[in-house]
């Protein structure tokens, strides 16, 4: 089993063997190469996908290419990313945003076609499930205060809330692409830390809000804050909530982005103002 201590000495050997992109602190992932697939939706699913409750996205064009989150059931799981036509071992990082099984459910399916990738995960993660992961992967990273996985994307840190979590923050030429899971810390103070992590305003906001039943106000709440930080786009699936989700398609009419499993999200779609 592997100490804590070598995992971390694995995490700074991983981080330090990188190619730089930028001035440290300052690497930017340019927009036109940014891809986002989704791979695990209980919204609307491309043709040859299967819906089911939870989520997952694949991140490329960042130098690595990275899961995020891994969807509930790992057969169904596995058959979309089949059908997206990636392969495990295309995967070089796996980052968990929180303990739900919604969102952690396929990573063992995922883990045994691919052993050698680096999963990152909340530190406030159960000794037992980290001891688990930590066992059928090349190294586990454990997430408290935000950290920059490779050159431009950031973990926005375990942030607190009814349920821990993390959430992506990738800094583009266009402005910061957020991802969340299920956004239980709250979809405002993700966004308004994942600005503070990459030090630049927000392009777009996509993944679970956790927003059923939230009520007009705290939509207001909610919009006011992405003003502010800057969201220009917007996708809100998973867990948002039918009601929810309808507010932010009208909110942001043709610069609303309709997720479901299938779906893919290019950087150079989200320029157009
Ligand atoms: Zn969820
Ligand atoms: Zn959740």
């Amino acid at each position: 089993m592997k100490t804590i201590a070598m995992i971390l000495m694995t995490a700074a050997a991983v981080q330090a063997a990188l190619p730089a992109t930028g001035a440290e602190g300052e690497s930017m992932i340019p927009l036109d190469s940014l891809s986002i697939r989704i791979i695990y939706d209980n919204v609307a699913p491309e043709e040859g996908f299967e819906a089911q409750w939870g989520f997952s996205c694949v991140v490329s064009g960042c130098g690595r290419t990275i899961l995020f989150d891994t969807g509930g059931k790992g057969d169904v799981f596995m058959k979309n990313l089949t059908a997206a036509g990636i392969s495990p071992s295309g995967i070089d990082i796996v980052v968990i945003s929180h303990e739900h099984w919604d969102h952690v459910g396929g990573l063992g399916a995922f883990l045994e076609e691919n052993r050698e990738v680096i999963v990152y995960v909340p530190a406030s993660f159960s000794d037992d499930l980290k001891k688990r992961i930590s066992g059928g992967c090349a190294s586990l990273v454990e997430v408290s205060e935000p950290v920059e996985i490779i050159p431009g994307v950031y973990s926005t840190g375990d942030m607190t809330g009814p349920v821990r979590e993390q959430s992506l923050a990738i800094r583009t030429g266009g402005g910061t692409v957020v991802i969340t899971g299920c956004a239980h810390p709250g979809i405002d103070r993700i966004v308004e830390k994942a600005t503070e992590v990459t030090g630049g305003q927000a392009l777009c906001v996509m993944g679970g809000f956790h927003l059923g039943g939230a009520g007009q106000a705290r939509l207001e709440e909610i919009s006011r804050q992405f003003d502010k930080s800057g969201v220009k786009y917007c996708g809100a699936s998973h867990c948002t909530g039918d009601e929810s989700i309808a507010y932010f398609a009208k909110r942001y009419g043709d610069r609303y982005i309709r997720l479901g499993a299938g779906r893919k999200i290019n950087g150079s779609g989200l320029k157009g103002l």
